[in-house]
């Protein structure tokens, strides 16, 4: 390719509930590939910080205490995707969440001559998610963690690591809470997924595999997108 060639950045979107990964997954993409992550809560910080014409819309609605509109977070975007980090491409994380969201980023991307390059869906199996996490606790002496269905200390009850016989749990990892995360992800996800299939550019990744198998099938899916 001769220097004067241009290529469009990437635009990814990565859908995953929580527990799938998707934090490690979306670092090891920027590693790999060359991408900025951007999420709407560092989008709409960084903008207030530097007093763009969005941000201060952005700081005059939240301090009215208000939600910020899509139409700030889509200028807040046009804004940051034109920064030269993102010239390879972005990661969006957290944006868009809904159909009316997604429309307008496509909008914001037709202008730049740009469209989505993918939209992943790291799939899990919501039971095998519920047993992993709500299974997790740690030593209350070391933090050495432990599972209940897949690394049970080898005296029960006694930590292998310090001998300590005291563990403690995280409140929002029992079962009842993850599944209702779960149920919730899906109900807000549902539409999105319908919408990127039928744009043609969704990819469904099985998220319940080894972490590097699934970092390697997000490597093909977005060398492809890229390419
Ligand atoms: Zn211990």
């Amino acid at each position: 390719m001769d220097a004067a060639t241009t290529t469009t950045p990437a635009v990814l979107i990565l859908l995953g509930p929580p527990g799938a990964g998707k934090g490690t997954q979306a670092r090891m993409l920027e590693d790999t590939f060359g991408l900025v992550q951007l999420s709407t809560g560092d989008l709409l910080r960084a903008a207030v910080a530097a007093e763009t014409e969005a941000g201060l819309a952005a700081k005059a609605v939240m301090e009215a205490g208000d939600l910020v509109s899509d139409e700030i977070v889509i200028a807040i975007l046009r804004d940051r995707l034109d920064e030269p980090d993102c010239a390879k491409g972005v990661i969006l994380d957290g944006f868009p969440r809904t159909t009316v969201q997604a429309e307008a980023l496509d909008g914001l991307l037709s202008e730049n001559g740009q469209k989505i390059s993918a939209a992943i869906s790291l799939e899990v199996e919501d039971a095998e998610m519920v047993t992993r996490i709500s299974g997790r606790y740690t030593c209350a002496g070391c933090g050495e963690g432990f599972h209940d269905t897949f690394k049970v200390p080898a005296v029960e009850g006694k930590c292998d690591k310090c001998g300590h016989t005291e563990f403690k749990r995280r409140a929002d990892d029992n079962a009842e809470t993850v599944a209702s995360r779960l149920a919730a992800y899906h109900a807000q996800t549902a539409p999105l997924i319908t919408y990127y299939e039928s744009h043609g550019v969704l990819q469904r990744t099985n998220a319940m595999g080894k972490i590097e198998d699934i970092a390697n099938d997000l490597k093909n899916i977005v060398g492809h997108a890229m390419s």
